[in-house]
């Protein structure tokens, strides 16, 4: 029985996508060569990261807006560090909505002043700073635009003179917003967009070339830009597989469809949440995520009935993360409005039950 995978990363990816990549590393194209045995430097490669570099910009409604896409390996992890390393010369700001900007934060300050401009740690991150004071002399500020772990999501951006800097690794491509605003935008693939093993990095190119020190190659976006993503060998299966799940996505008539889909299915399950008494939300309302939907049982008594459930159904991975507790229901694009029902139903089920 396929399982209602509500992971947080690796995530669930469209059935017909896993069925394309499949047949890809068996056969690719009719060439009778896998995919993954095939020269990085042949055509048939070549065309494939040029089209995952372009769909990534067309759908984001950034094409001939200055700015170019590259599909890097390290993970988001190693973002951290390379953004910094390009960008930072005197002082970034950073604001720091939970675990992934603390770690963003602990790599910056190895190449110069961080200041931490903002912070909702004093309340274990359920809720998104607002208000705050930017200062004028930053050379970038950072935000994470979705808060994985503990499902908040940024619903206005602060508004700054220096580039704005963001880590969208687990809700890039999920909703429309004017991703102009930004000039680096980094994302892990594995939560929204493809397999592990590769990271979509978006950039403004006029950002560049502002810092003193000599950076190595790899981690140089100058370097990996000039060679148009391929200064080594990419990740040739992930680039790949990513590259099916935009052309998936575009087929669906792109963000702005998959948006409206992901807002239905958010409403489904957060109205279970505040209706049933047996449960309750962790992200303050006005800043819950569409992507990760975080909740705990008011009993805890009754969590290995609610577990039991959850198996019988099928209901894959919706453990909370160990700094949360309690549940985490991914709900990234390829998710069905099936699966979230699927969820919900068992809620109400335990409802009835208890
Ligand atoms: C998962 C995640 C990361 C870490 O990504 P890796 O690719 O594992 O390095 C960073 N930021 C956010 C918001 C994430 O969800």
């Amino acid at each position: 029985m396929k399982k209602h995978n509500f992971s947080a990363g690796p995530c669930i990816l469209p059935q017909e996508v896993f069925k394309e990549a499949s047949q890809a590393v068996l056969n690719y194209n009719d060439s009778g060569l896998s995919i993954i045995e095939i020269s990085h430097r042949s055509k048939d490669f070549v065309d494939i990261m040029e089209e995952a570099r372009s769909l990534a910009l067309e759908l984001l409604g950034l094409e001939g807006k200055g700015y170019k896409a590259l599909f890097l390996q390290g993970g988001a992890s190693t973002q951290f560090l390379m953004a910094a390393y390009n960008l930072l010369q005197t002082k970034a700001g950073y604001i720091n909505t939970g675990s992934w900007s603390d770690k963003a934060i602990k790599e910056a300050k190895l190449f110069g002043e961080v200041a931490e401009i903002a912070s909702s740690k004093d309340s274990n991150f359920n809720y998104i700073p607002k208000g705050y004071e930017i200062p004028t002399d930053l050379d970038y500020l950072h935000c994470t635009s979705n808060n994985t772990i503990f499902g908040t999501q940024i619903k206005e951006f602060p508004s700054s003179n220096a580039p704005l800097v963001c880590d969208m690794s687990s809700d890039i491509f999920s909703r429309q917003l004017d991703f102009s605003k930004f000039s680096l935008i980094y994302a892990g693939a594995q939560k929204n967009m493809g397999p592990a093993g590769t990271t979509l990095v978006v950039i403004k190119e006029d950002i560049l070339g502002k810092v003193e020190r000599q950076i190595p190659s790899m981690l140089d976006y100058k370097v990996h830009l000039g060679k148009a993503s391929m200064f080594n060998t990419p990740p040739v299966f992930a680039v790949y597989t990513s590259m099916l799940t935009l052309r998936w996505l575009k087929k669906l008539g792109g963000v702005a469809a998959i948006e409206e889909l992901n807002e239905k299915k958010a409403k489904l399950i957060y109205s279970e949440i505040d209706l049933n008494p047996l449960f309750k939300g962790f992200a303050a309302t006005e800043d819950r995520s569409n992507m990760n939907a975080t909740f705990t049982l008011v009993n805890e008594d009754l969590k290995e009935t609610f577990d039991t459930m959850c198996k019988e159904t099928g209901i894959n991975g919706v453990n909370g993360h160990r700094s949360v507790g309690g549940y985490r229901a991914s709900m990234y694009n390829a998710m069905t409005m099936e699966s979230v029902a699927a969820l919900v139903d068992i809620m109400g089920d335990l409802e009835r039950k208890a």
